[in-house]
């Protein structure tokens, strides 16, 4: 019988589905994680879903601070006996999407996490929302499709990918696959790193990005300035397309990040 599978028949419980729970098991690519993880943080670590606590229990032998959101009771007790002793551990048994990334993290606090599967893109929107002005990285495990999307360079790149880019520089720094896990997801995995890239939108907010990066993609056969000019003003557009010297027959998927957020800055100023 696989340890996991025993463990969790320990603690009287099985693995949860709809918590997203495939717990990882190669002992190789856990110690792979944790040094990515120790490698880009110098304090503390926020790890979202510990589990059965694959990563935090190598992570705690560190000496690093190491705060875990859980949302499964069951494994927020069982952490719990395990860490009884361990000082540097701080155990939350909360939902991450109701935790507030800012009032728990410090300034070089690294975010975690082989994030559940089904909440994950959330997760990752909460975690750009909420601390794109800092200086966090995050390392996060996706399903590779999402992953892909989420690094493509042109074609499938959309607009939550173009605005975590706009934000991070985002590197791939491990693939796994379904025997790296037990139970076995249906799906392969790749984790993540998000290096902040210090973005300031002055006197801009993230609404109005949304909502520009929203009508900029918002038919993606569409060029840009089509798409665009449901909500902006098409000769602003052409101007702006003109200056930053951008083919007026673009569409968004073909425009880098950094020309995305210069036209987006030029829309909202009073100039063009
Ligand atoms: N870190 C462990 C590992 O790698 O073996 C477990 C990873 S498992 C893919 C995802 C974990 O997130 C599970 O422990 C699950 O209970 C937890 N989880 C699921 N939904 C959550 C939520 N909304 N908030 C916090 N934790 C959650």
């Amino acid at each position: 019988m696989p340890v996991i599978k025993k463990e969790l028949a320990r603690l009287n419980t099985s693995a949860k589905k709809n918590y997203g729970q495939n717990f990882l098991s190669n002992q190789s690519k856990i110690q792979k994680i944790v040094d990515e993880i120790l490698r880009n943080s110098s304090s503390d670590i926020i790890e979202i879903g510990p589990g059965l606590g694959a990563i935090t229990e190598p992570l705690a032998y560190k000496k690093r601070d190491i705060i875990c959101i859980e949302k499964d009771k069951v494994l927020i007790e069982s952490l719990k006996e395990k860490f009884e002793l361990k000082k540097n551990i701080t155990l939350i048994n909360e939902d991450v999407l109701k935790i507030d990334f800012k009032s728990i993290s410090s300034e070089n606090s690294i975010i975690v996490g082989n994030l559940p599967y089904n909440i994950s893109t959330k997760i990752l929107i909460k975690f750009v929302n909420e601390l794109y002005q800092d200086t966090n990285k995050g390392i996060f495990m996706f399903q590779r499709e999402v992953a892909d999307k989420i690094i493509a360079k042109k074609i499938k790149k959309n607009q939550l990918s173009s605005k975590i880019k706009i934000f991070y520089k985002v590197q791939e720094i491990l693939k796994l696959s379904e025997n790296d896990f037990w139970p076995p997801p249906k799906i392969k995995s790749s984790v993540l790193l998000f290096t902040p890239r210090k973005i300031e939108l002055n006197n801009l907010n993230m609404k109005d990005l949304d909502q520009f990066l929203q009508c900029a993609f918002y038919s993606n056969r569409k060029k840009i300035v089509n798409n665009l000019s449901n909500k902006y003003d098409k000769d602003k557009i052409l101007s702006i397309l003109k200056n930053l010297g951008i083919n007026d027959k673009a569409r968004a998927e073909e425009i880098d990040e950094k020309s995305l957020l210069k036209m987006f800055i030029m829309i909202s100023s009073n100039k063009f």
